[in-house]
């Protein structure tokens, strides 16, 4: 009966989009663990963070004390242009699959990158901007991230250098020219634009590249040029804690009719959506406030949680960033070039890695084609063309439907819609054509990588 006031689309108002973005790690007891100086294994200083990041970032990095941190008004200002992001219930959905579940998603891809990325671009972006600084390098994945950055320091007037992996630079000649359209300078990584892009070439002649590859490239492109500064997007605690918006603003939608959510999914690359969305609901959790169970969906090409080790790796291929506690797979390991571009990371955030470490959270892999058929029936249904990364969270959003219609439970599902899927359409085509294959690695195949992660007393 009640059932029936939810609309399809909860909408927030403008001035419900939160003031603050949440914390979780003011509510952990077990905290991350801290980056650590590869040289002398000590927890890495403002100091020497402050050659590769932007001051206020690193702040945002180490401070794991308070659960609240104002939005500035700037950044506030440019999320009205694209937020609040609608929740959506998924009503055609629901009948197709025939379940008594309730599925609720949240949309993020309603903005020209596409994707939640933008929500920390325009941030990392503002501060860059406030510390005076000429411009930001980094790298791109699929190039969402890139792209999310080419708009944000178009806006505030920044130069923006992108290192994107070469087999997406190949594949997607489309982001590319989005991305150079906002004015951002791109390079196929790895290259010989870096020493460490041309050590990587000579030692892997003919190489796709790697996240791990075009990080290394991107960060030396920084620390080498005057008033620049390096930005990620995705893994560091700053980018988990700006993508909180997600969440707050699910939660919010959620509140206003009383739905409680079951059951929280997201697909997993470096984990700052799954991190962002979850954020207000494992805050109850681990103030023991209210459980939930969250569950992160992560590629069977590259499954950092489920086969990774849970010690301090290098984020990059070129070993030059600073040491992370986390669940990895060795920063050595180039994953095959599967679809779910921004999910072949090889780490995961410290934050999510704690969390499932401490019991806090699942972790569950999904094969490819598995992913594009849910993406189609989501597609057929929904209306929307989901990106392929996003298609994770919807495969395992579905399977718990599916699971509900066995045992008759009304479980109520919320997952995390990162962004729309327009320029993977050659990754469609495969599926359409039936040309797709699903790529998972053997013991044998992570062992390389996995044996080369640093080794010193404590790190097994
Ligand atoms: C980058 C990206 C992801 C994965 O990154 P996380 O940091 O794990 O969120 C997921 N979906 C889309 C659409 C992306 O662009």
């Amino acid at each position: 009966m009640t059932e029936k006031k939810i609309p399809y689309k909860i909408y927030l108002e403008e001035k419900e989009i939160p003031t603050s973005w949440y914390n979780m790690r003011a509510d952990m007891k077990e905290k991350p663990a801290p980056l650590l100086n590869p040289g002398t294994l000590q927890p890495m200083t403002k100091e020497e963070l402050a050659g590769v990041f932007c001051d206020d970032l690193i702040d945002q990095e180490l401070n794991d004390t308070d659960a609240f941190i104002p939005i500035p008004e700037e950044i506030q200002e440019y999320y009205k242009t694209y937020r609040p992001s609608p929740t959506v219930r998924a009503y055609n959905l629901e009948k197709a699959l025939g379940t008594p579940a309730k599925i609720y998603y949240k949309f993020e891809g309603n903005n020209t990158s596409g994707s939640h990325k933008l929500n920390s671009a325009i941030a990392q972006a503002y501060y860059a901007k406030k510390q005076g600084l000429k411009g930001v390098t980094t790298e791109t994945g699929a190039g969402q991230w890139g792209t999310a950055l080419s708009m944000a320091c178009a806006y505030f007037g920044l130069d923006c250098k992108v290192y994107m992996v070469k087999v997406s630079y190949e594949q997607k000649p489309f982001r590319r020219e989005v991305m150079r359209t906002y004015g951002a300078s791109v390079t196929p990584s790895p290259s010989d634009t870096t020493a460490v892009g041309r050590k990587i070439l000579a030692e892997h002649p003919g190489t796709t590249g790697s996240l791990g590859c075009a990080i290394s490239e991107a960060v030396e492109a920084a620390t080498s040029a005057p008033g620049y500064r390096y930005v990620l997007g995705s893994v560091l605690n700053q980018v988990l804690l700006h993508q909180s918006v997600i969440g707050l603003e699910a939660k919010k939608a959620l509140d206003k009719y009383g739905v409680v959510p079951d059951i929280i999914i997201g697909c997993a690359g470096g984990g700052s959506n799954l991190g962002g969305l979850i954020a207000p609901f494992m805050g109850e959790k681990l103030r023991g406030e209210r459980d939930y169970r969250f569950i992160a969906v992560e590629p069977a090409s590259c499954p950092s949680f489920t086969r990774g080790k849970f010690v301090y790796d290098f984020c990059d291929t070129g070993m030059v960033c600073p040491l992370a506690k986390m669940y990895t797979l060795g920063s050595g390991f180039i994953p095959s070039p599967n679809h779910a571009g921004g999910l072949r990371f090889h780490g995961m955030s410290p934050i999510l890695s704690q969390l499932y470490h401490d019991g806090f959270m699942e972790a569950r892999t999904v094969e490819q084609t598995s992913v594009f058929e849910a993406a189609t029936i989501f597609a057929q249904y929904e209306g929307i063309l989901p990106a392929p990364e996003s298609s994770h969270s919807i495969r395992a959003a579905i399977d718990e439907a599916l699971k509900c219609k066995e045992t008759g439970e009304e479980k109520t599902i919320l997952f995390g819609l990162t962004g729309t899927g327009y320029f993977d359409m050659l990754a469609y085509e495969q599926y359409n054509n039936r040309t797709m294959h699903d790529e998972i690695p053997s013991d044998e195949d992570l062992k390389p990588s996995l044996n080369a992660i640093p080794a010193f007393p404590g790190n097994e």
